[in-house]
């Protein structure tokens, strides 16, 4: 096995493929094949099938994300349900191929450097193939996921360190016992097998379309060493080769506040990438704090294909883990839901378009994260919430107008039980759709619907709710006449509002609804926060 350049001596090795072989075997055969991600062995560095250790991993799920899209005011949104692997996470691609290789290499014994997720892939591929595996983690890696390792009958090292320095002792460890040593993202394996991701990405969307193979606008990823980008860029270059897809997504490269050398790098301009030496997020996952020869790689690719690096701090992590989870029922591991919190951001910032498909790969299920880790930083980021409430209260609001703001649910709470029918006056469908889940997430509620002010109007002299739900913006007759028109009635004055706008309220409006309205949520902000309240009143 080669393992190096034999002109100049790199260890970055690249491998030509037949592509016009390949698209001709795919026509006729891609149906027949199995569902997994060696469905694509014409463009996979195996010579013999019978080296294949695979346990299905590969053509995982893309998913429609309507109710995030719903959220977030974004149709195209789709999740590639990487969770669905053997092992839970996305790394069972690499490890597949991995150790494939050394099976036909016939090699039976290897070292490997990891912050949890490739050691436990590794550690499940290889007790198939009976290969022997030493595993170096860093001290960071939670219990859980070394048990696991353990389970499948490697031999576990930790490391007292950080990840960059682990791999250093697993390389001088291998080098010792003339060892064969895993390159990680300088490897073969890696790089290959995450094409496939872009392989599956391209044939599903176009089976959804209904329209041959089709490449989304953005691939988001939250990034470590940066294989899977990586990957996932020379697959499309190959599909686009190869005729099946016209274009190569941007790819969105998403790290964590605290260990972001690559988004760091990037947006200094600097060409080679300054190293973190001490990574401080608690999301250990993604500690590379020196990602080496893959930062001008991607830096390059977005330069010229455009694409984004983006850093979000572990709270927003944490709160897309919620969202993705409640919104979706998608459990995935903080750091996965990186790249949610990352596409919010991006949304947000208007960096990605309304009409542009994107696709966030949902890289790892939280089964085998640390249990502790995950209570303690939903309650200790809700406390934090909650102070950052305050002072957008604060901030916001001109101080002599004592005027409520805050999350539906807390408004609910404060109303008692004795809410039991609501009125909702709300022109955007979605936006109705979300407060009806919010509600029934609290408690099954009588819940109506008006789509406008008259109707509105209509409705709760009809049935008289305990509560109303009103958006200040409707065509016609809005939120402030329609607050005028109740206030001013003998019957209906007393039922209590409580106001949504995506409006920036001016002081005449404050004064317009102060003292007459129970509280007020801002639309668009509200949303997260309010899913957020609902699990931590579950956990107290
Ligand atoms: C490894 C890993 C990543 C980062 O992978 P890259 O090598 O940077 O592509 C992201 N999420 C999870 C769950 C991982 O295990």
């Amino acid at each position: 096995m080669r393992e190096s350049c034999p002109q100049c001596n790199g260890d970055w090795l690249d491998f030509v493929y037949d592509l016009k072989e390949a698209t001709l075997t795919w026509q006729r055969e891609l149906v027949k094949r199995d569902s997994t991600m060696w469905r694509y062995w014409e463009l996979l560095p195996l010579q013999d099938e019978r080296s294949v250790v695979s346990m299905g991993e590969g053509w995982t799920p893309l998913l429609h994300a309507e109710n995030l899209g719903s959220m977030l005011r974004h149709n195209h949104l789709f999740v590639k349900d990487e969770r669905q692997g053997p092992t839970a996470s996305f790394k069972d691609r690499q490890a597949s191929l991995a150790i494939s290789i050394l099976k036909e290499n016939d090699i039976k014994e290897i070292v490997v450097a990891s912050t949890g997720n490739v050691a436990i892939s590794y550690s499940a591929y290889c007790a198939r193939a009976g290969v022997k595996l030493w595993a170096f983690l860093d001290s960071d890696v939670p219990h859980e996921k070394m048990r696991e390792v353990t389970l499948y009958g490697s031999e576990v090292i930790k490391v007292s360190s950080n990840y960059d320095r682990t791999k250093q002792v697993a390389a001088q460890f291998a080098q010792h016992r003339n060892l064969f040593l895993d390159k990680g993202i300088r490897g073969v394996a890696a790089r290959e097998a995450m094409k496939t991701i872009a392989f599956e990405i391209a044939e599903q969307l176009g089976r959804k379309q209904g329209a041959g193979w089709v490449a989304p606008d953005w691939y988001i990823q939250a990034v470590s060493g940066g294989m899977g980008p990586i990957g996932v860029w020379r697959g499309f270059c190959q599909l686009q080769q190869m005729g099946l897809v016209e274009k190569i997504p941007k790819l969105a490269i998403v790290q964590t506040e605290g260990c972001a050398p690559m988004v760091n790098s990037f947006h200094k301009g600097l060409d080679v990438c300054e190293i973190v030496e001490n990574p401080a997020s608690i999301i250990n996952v993604l500690a590379t704090g020196n990602p080496g020869p893959a930062y001008p790689y991607l830096r390059n690719i977005v330069r010229s294909n455009g694409g984004a690096f983006v850093k979000v701090d572990d709270r927003a992590s944490f709160r897309a883990m919620r969202v993705m989870a409640q919104l979706e029922g998608l459990s995935m591991e903080p750091a996965a839901a990186v790249a949610c919190a990352g596409l919010i951001q991006m949304i947000q910032d208007h960096l990605i378009q309304p009409h542009e498909t994107v696709v966030i790969n949902a890289s790892g299920h939280t089964f085998p994260i640390e249990k502790q880790i995950l209570e303690n930083e939903i309650i200790r980021s809700h406390t934090r919430v909650q102070e950052l409430k305050k002072e957008v209260v604060e901030a916001a609001e001109p101080a002599t107008v004592p005027l409520r703001k805050e999350g539906l649910l807390t408004a609910l709470e404060r109303l008692d039980d004795r809410v039991q029918s609501v009125v909702i006056i709300e022109d955007e469908p979605d936006a109705r759709l979300l407060l009806r889940r919010i509600l029934q997430s609290r408690r099954q509620y009588n819940i109506l619907e008006a789509a406008d002010g008259v109707s509105g109007i209509s409705l709760i002299r009809a049935e008289k709710p305990d509560l109303v739900l009103l958006d200040l913006m409707m065509p016609q007759l809005d939120g402030f006449s329609v607050l005028d028109t109740l206030k001013a009635d003998q019957v209906l004055h007393d039922i209590p509002v409580i106001v949504i706008t995506a409006k920036d309220l001016t002081r005449e409006d404050y004064e317009r609804l102060s003292g007459r309205v129970e509280s007020l949520l801002q639309k668009g902000m509200f949303i997260e926060e309010e899913l957020f309240e609902s699990i931590s009143d579950v956990l107290k």
